[in-house]
Formats: C-alpha cells, structure tokens, sequence
C-alpha cells in the first residue's frame, strides 16, 4: 500500500514537471529550442548536410565580402550555428534598410529595433555580450553578396521624403567637448538620444572632440560602437575618398 501511494506520487510530480517545464519559453529561445530539437529527428543526414552548407555558406560570405578580419573559425565557436542558420534560413524578419559602400556601415531593421552593423560589429546586445558574429552580421553579409551593392549607392531603398532620416531608429550618447554641433546633426537626420550608464540600448557613442577619456575606453571595452563626429557624418552620406 505505502509502496503503490510511493508509485502514484511519483507519476503526479514527474506530470507536474513535465508540464511546467514546457511551459517555460523565453520567446527569443524558441527558434533555438527548435533548432536543437531538430538535430535529434530522424532525417540525421540531411541535417548534417544542412549543417555543413550553413558553415560554408559563413565561411564563403565573410571571405567574399573581405570581412577577413574574423578568422574562419569564429563561425564554429560555440552558439554561431543558430546565429548562421536564423540569419540565412530564417531572416528573421530583418532588412537592411541603409548601406554605405564608402564605410561600409549598415542600418538593419528587426521587428523590434534597428542596429548599426559592419564587418566590424554590431550594435545589438548580443554583439556586445560575446564580441562574435550575430545573426545581423551574417545577414548583413549574405544581403551584400545576394543583392548588388551598387543598389545602395543611390539611396533608392530611402523613400525620398525621408532622405534626411538616415539615423532615424538610432539612440546616441555624446561625450567630449563641443557637443551641440554633434546633437544638431543627430536631431537634424531624425536620430535621437540615450542616456544610460550602462550603455544599454545605447547605439553608439559619439566623441565630439575624439578625447579618448576613460569613460571612451570603457564604452569600447564593453564593444559599444565609437565615433569622432568627422567619422560619424561620413557613416551614411557617400563621400567618396
Ligand atoms: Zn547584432
């Protein structure tokens, strides 16, 4: 009798388990939940062969575009295959909404957010935990090698009434003397301001007078993005050198 109630309790708390545990989805994880999941399903082969496309097609893009600061295997480190796979399967919903060929700098937009991103890095949380590759980079160049890059030269993606909203979606913080000529310029192209210690949700930091203070050296150790203000004007106008 104590033996089966033992049994009944058992079952009862392993049901309770099962269905909390299921229940526990953090939204962004899902697509990685559901990745993993499909490693485990029989089509083995297939998938490993998807799988090897994926680091290829990594591989390939980052060469072809001459991103060839990253060595080829920062896309075999631990987590970039779901970053790879979300950016070249899945899109995920992104867009490059703006490209310039001279800097090389792109405004992606998301669902939720836009982010500046180069060969260099990107603005998003995620760039800034790990300093690798995010699934924005990889779009970014994937986007560049699919579609031809001259499409961007001529701003035809920007409808013409917004044309001076190049930094709209785009949160900055200025340091250094000399700021107002730099937040004139950033109201003026419909970008806007941040303010937070912790540099969360900041964009990039804008250095008016291109001082490497401490507080310079802190952003860029925690992979904020910086920028004199000669640097920053030339980030989506087309000056060529
Ligand atoms: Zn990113």
């Amino acid at each position: 009798m104590g033996g089966l109630l033992i049994i009944i309790g058992v079952v009862v708390v392993m049901i309770v388990l099962l269905y909390f545990g299921s229940k526990s989805d953090v939204p962004d994880e899902i697509s990685t939940q559901e990745l993993a999941n499909q490693e485990s399903k029989p089509d083995q082969n297939n998938r490993s062969a998807e799988i090897e496309w994926l680091y290829d097609e990594a591989e390939m893009l980052f060469e072809d575009n001459g991103w060839d600061e990253w060595d080829k295997s920062v896309h075999h480190a631990s987590g970039q295959r779901s970053r790879i796979e979300r950016a070249l399967k899945y899109s995920e919903g992104l867009s490059v909404v703006q490209y310039n060929p001279v800097s090389e700098y792109a405004k992606i937009r998301s669902k939720h957010n836009y982010y500046l991103v180069s060969k260099h890095g990107c603005s998003c949380p995620d760039f800034r935990e790990r300093a690798l590759p995010c699934k924005h980079m990889y779009f970014l160049a994937n986007d560049l090698i699919s579609n031809d890059k001259t499409r961007y030269d001529e701003h035809d993606n920007l409808p013409s009434f917004c044309e001076d909203a190049i930094l709209y979606g785009l949160r900055f913080m200025i340091m250094g003397r000399g700021q107002e000529e730099v937040k004139k310029y950033i109201n003026s192209h419909f970008g806007s301001f941040a303010a937070s210690s912790s540099f969360q949700g900041v964009t990039a930091i804008v250095v008016a007078d291109g001082k490497e203070t401490a507080r310079v050296a802190e952003a860029k150790s925690k992979n904020v993005m910086t920028f004199s203000f000669e640097e920053f004007k030339k980030l989506f106008t087309e000056e060529a050198e």
